[in-house]
């Protein structure tokens, strides 16, 4: 596979590029398109098609049916993730009517800062009570954890199903037989393998589950909502936002531009996935390969869960996550940096000269911030700060190439040592003013 771009781009976890051409002509047909799908008039009937269609198709590949399951189009996985926990724990609370006691929800300490957002916010406002499960310290949760934080006021359980830092897949079967048995709702975030790995709704026995768009090379602002019917029924769950648009779960004239993008990207993406995955696995191998031939290798257990900086004598390379692939987010690598001479490596820097060779990674955390503003999921696995500030989140996309990688791994290794080496120096110069 050959892309003609003019930087290498490794933030595929923050969003997918490019978007496909079919999908921006798909956006403009729809936009041109401006009938309003809830109107009656027979010009509006291709929108109101279009979205059943959409509805049918992404509910068929998440193995089940209208029958079973409802789906709903928001404005992302933000609005997905908070709109299922408000309105459980709501319904919860007309359930549970006594004064005295408040729905509770359990949460793992690493879910995307929309749930862990929102959880703080309704424990804020007392309308809820939490639990929040930490992770191993490759960042999976153990069912055994979720289940003895499970109360019997207990409304929603929310583990995803793969970390958009840390990459690593969590065992969600395990955590909905607990929750099954328990009567408990399973919400699951799938927003970083939604598109790249088929997510069966009810065989993996998740009771609703969030998705985003742009993460598949859709267009932003639209968000995907599946959630089982039984679910719907048994708490009585309600729209967070009012209006009769959606089965009344989500009010609003729907964005039909974005819902006929999103189908065509969805589609897209499924296209020869398993010849995607294997490339995105040959990819991510080779370039291991190529770091593990450049760096020091380090191990993550001899870092994590100290509250000392641990001194480290030599420049090594963590690579944080499970070490097993079978657990692993197949496009994902987050690199730590490890030195801890005068001042640790700085991931900030090491972004910035990336950046000047065009080539676009993240940070897990910032290198200049105290612990307290660090990533939360760094945080939950446990590292310490000579980690926290070296480290670089590779995240990559179908479009990616070997060539990239090399490229990417050899650029990488230049703007290690010139960080390192200017360390040096400024060290030896520090050492000889202070010589009488
Ligand atoms: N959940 C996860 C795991 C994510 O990675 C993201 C986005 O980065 C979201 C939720 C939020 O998605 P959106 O940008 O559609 O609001």
């Amino acid at each position: 596979m050959a892309n003609q771009r003019k930087f290498i781009y490794l933030d595929h976890n923050a969003t997918g590029i490019p978007v496909p051409d079919e999908v921006l002509k798909e956006i403009a047909k729809w936009t041109k398109n401006g009938f309003n799908p809830s109107t009656d008039s027979k010009y509006a009937k291709d929108a109101k098609e279009l979205i059943e269609k959409a509805k049918s198709d992404i509910l068929a590949r998440c193995g089940v049916s209208s029958l079973t399951h409802k789906i709903i189009f928001t404005s992302g996985a933000t609005e997905s993730n908070c709109f299922i926990i408000r309105a459980c724990v709501t319904a919860f609370a007309k359930k549970i009517k006594s004064k005295d006691l408040i729905p509770h929800i359990v949460v793992s300490s690493v879910e995307h800062t929309s749930i862990i957002e929102c959880v703080n916010k309704l424990v804020e406002a007392k309308e809820a009570e939490a639990t929040f499960v930490r992770p191993t310290i490759i960042g999976n949760i153990n069912p055994k954890d979720v289940e003895a934080a499970i109360r019997p006021t207990t409304c929603i359980v929310c583990v995803m199903f793969a970390n958009n830092e840390i990459p690593v897949i969590n065992n969600v079967r395990a955590i909905a037989e607990i929750t099954r048995k328990k009567q408990v709702a399973y919400h699951c975030d799938c927003v970083q393998v939604f598109g790249k790995f088929p997510i069966k709704v009810a065989e993996f026995g998740l009771d609703s589950i969030s998705a985003s768009a742009h993460k598949f090379c859709g267009p932003k602002g639209i968000g995907i909502s599946i959630i089982s019917n039984q679910l719907i029924e048994e708490y009585g769950l309600v729209g967070e936002i009012n209006g009769t648009q959606q089965n009344g779960l989500r009010g609003g004239t729907e964005n039909v531009p974005g819902i006929g993008g999103t189908l065509v990207a969805y589609e897209l993406a499924h296209k020869n996935r398993d010849k995607k995955n294997t490339h995105l696995l040959n990819l991510r191998r080779h370039m291991i390969e190529l770091l593990k031939a450049n760096f020091n290798i380090g191990k993550y257990e001899n870092y994590a869960l100290q509250s000392e900086q641990k001194k480290v004598q030599d420049f090594e390379l963590l690579f944080l996550g499970p070490q097993d692939e079978r657990f692993c987010l197949l496009n994902t690598l987050l690199l730590a940096f490890c030195k801890n001479t005068r001042r640790p490596f700085c991931n900030i820097e090491l972004k910035r000269a990336l950046d000047a060779k065009s080539i676009i990674v993240s940070i897990g955390s910032a290198c200049n911030t105290s612990s307290s503003h660090a990533s939360h999921t760094l945080v939950a696995i446990g590292a310490p700060q000579v980690v926290k500030q070296g480290v670089i989140r590779v995240s990559m996309g179908d479009s990616n190439t070997k060539e990239e990688v090399e490229k990417f791994v050899a650029e990488l290794v230049k703007c290690v040592k010139k960080q390192v080496e200017k360390e040096i120096a400024i060290k030896a110069k520090e050492i000889s003013q202070n010589q009488p």
